[in-house]
């Protein structure tokens, strides 16, 4: 089969449902443990859901319960605002190469 071209993984936000490159979304995911976490290496196990660095996007995933969807659980306030507070750090850590 020729003519295959090189593919980039792409990945949906679950917010406003576009598809992006993996490297510019993040990665969030539940552990077998039922614990939700940011997962900038996106390897940990688990189910994962992603979110595109849009602030509308973020705000909006708070607002309207986004990981309650993806993940088909209850998720607690106080576990929205740590994984802002994750998201920031995230944002701070990253470096510009382009
Ligand atoms: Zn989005």
């Amino acid at each position: 089969m020729a003519g295959v071209a090189k593919r980039v993984p792409k990945r949906q936000c679950v917010i406003c449902r576009e598809s992006n490159d993996k490297r510019n979304l993040t990665r969030i995911v539940r552990s077998p443990e039922g614990e939700i976490a940011v997962d900038p290496t996106g390897r940990k196990n688990g189910r994962g859901t992603y979110l595109c660095d849009k602030p509308s996007c973020r705000a909006a995933l708070v607002r309207t319960k986004g990981l309650d969807r993806a993940f088909k659980m209850a998720v607690p306030q106080e576990v929205y605002d740590r994984i802002l507070q994750e998201l920031d750090a995230a944002d701070s850590g990253r470096t510009v190469t382009e």
